[in-house]
């Protein structure tokens, strides 16, 4: 069976996770520090801090800007649980706008959905080819929306417009106008998932850009306050010699990364340019070449003048067909031992989304999207004869289905 996306464990990662070990230091130290050190180098951001999870920089980065009940956060209706999911902890509402051609989010849409009450704007990189960020920039700075913007704490006050914050899980090392991406709006936040480009296991970063008005030191140490029960002191510097005592200035959570996850994703993040980005960006164009001829195709865009992916997903869509029949085509694709994937169910599909009273009806460009939707494996030990094998299983599986 070829899997969907095992992650790459080598050599080198076998022995700087025992490495790391055997430093005796497992927990959020040394090895998190420079992780965090060597992504904000690669990004450019302001400042980078490392958690547990995409999601949890994600409920952080909402936290510290103070949403709450009352509030709404734009959301693309196609994307992940997480997304959605971390508007709803913070007790404000979520207000889904629908995708376009290329999976992303409609910046029309998003406009449309702005109110007075409107603190947030959450945009999704899908499969890690990045969104309109000057059209979604240009809206959330445009006089418009500012004078509709009501603050309602200090950070709100100054910036003065809603926040626009990217979930970026998928495009770690994906440019925009040749900025990496991470560097483009106030904050991103990327996944080192198990899935994911580069994996910790479990982990994830946030990349902030905010204002120079805004203290980028400080929000980062409120992150590592934040993330550790509100305490003022981790555990390292507890350590230190009769440094024990400590404070806790707020019921803080605790979703730090740990230092064997920085071991992993130190390796790999070494690795990223020169060997993880070109062998996905290789797959990825030997998909194109075998699906851009077939007439039932409809190709994702991965590299184009200004946006260029990180060549995480590979998202094919088939023209013209029903939920039902794209479901048998990856029925017949698994029975021929190949591994795929649907990204994603949008969020208006799932029971707890329905319960609070979303309509898939309402976002048909997203439905359509999904309903086609097959994504193939990519991963960096796929092999050429491995990928001949999906090719052929997804050539054959459409043709059974089809009939063309
Ligand atoms: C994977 C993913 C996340 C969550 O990442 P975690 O690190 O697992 O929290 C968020 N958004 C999208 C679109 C994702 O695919």
């Amino acid at each position: 069976m070829i899997p969907f996306s095992p992650p790459r464990i080598d050599q080198k990662i076998l022995d700087e996770v025992s490495e790391a070990l055997r430093s005796g230091w497992i927990t959020t130290g040394p090895r998190t520090k420079l992780f965090e050190k060597k992504i904000n180098e690669y990004i450019g951001s302001k400042k980078t801090v490392c958690l547990n999870s995409a999601t949890a920089g994600l409920e952080l980065v909402l936290r510290w800007y103070g949403v709450q009940e009352g509030d709404e956060v734009i959301v693309p209706a196609y994307t992940y649980s997480s997304t959605g999911n971390v508007v709803l902890h913070c007790g404000a509402k979520v207000v889904f706008v629908d995708a376009q051609a290329d999976f992303n989010v409609d910046p029309q849409a998003i406009k449309d959905a702005i109110t007075s009450k409107t603190k947030v704007i959450m945009s999704v990189d899908l499969g890690g080819y990045p969104v309109d960020y000057d059209e979604i920039m240009a809206i959330a700075q445009s006089e418009e929306i500012k004078a509709l913007f009501q603050p309602r704490n200090k950070n709100q006050e100054q910036l003065a417009r809603p926040l626009v914050l990217a979930d970026s899980a998928h495009a770690f090392g994906a440019r925009y106008k040749g900025k990496m991406l991470g560097s483009i709006v106030d904050a991103h936040g990327f996944s080192f998932h198990a899935v994911k480009n580069l994996s910790t296991a479990e982990g994830g970063c946030v990349c902030f850009n905010l204002p120079d008005s805004f203290d980028h030191e400080a929000l980062y140490k409120h992150m590592c306050i934040i993330s550790l029960h509100g305490q003022t002191k981790d555990a390292l510097a507890k350590t230190q010699k009769g440094n024990w005592r400590y404070d806790i200035v707020e019921a803080g959570y605790k979703c730090n990364m740990t230092d064997l996850s920085a071991a992993l994703g130190l390796v790999e993040l070494e690795r990223y340019e020169s060997e993880t980005l070109p062998r996905r960006k290789d797959i990825m164009e030997r998909y194109h070449e075998a699906f851009s001829s077939e007439s039932w195709a409809e190709c994702p865009a991965f590299l184009i003048e200004n946006k260029q992916s990180s060549y995480h997903l590979y998202m094919l869509r088939i023209k013209g067909v029903e939920e039902g029949q794209r479901d048998e085509i990856i029925q017949r694709i698994f029975d021929k031992e190949v591994s795929v994937n649907v990204h994603f169910q949008p969020l208006p599909l799932f029971t707890a989304y329905k319960r609070l009273g979303y309509s898939i009806s309402d976002y048909p460009k997203a439905y359509d999207n999904y309903s086609r939707e097959i994504s193939l494996p990519i991963y960096y030990d796929l092999s050429i004869a491995e990928q001949e094998q999906v090719i052929a299983a997804v050539k054959s599986a459409v043709t059974e289905v089809i009939g063309i």
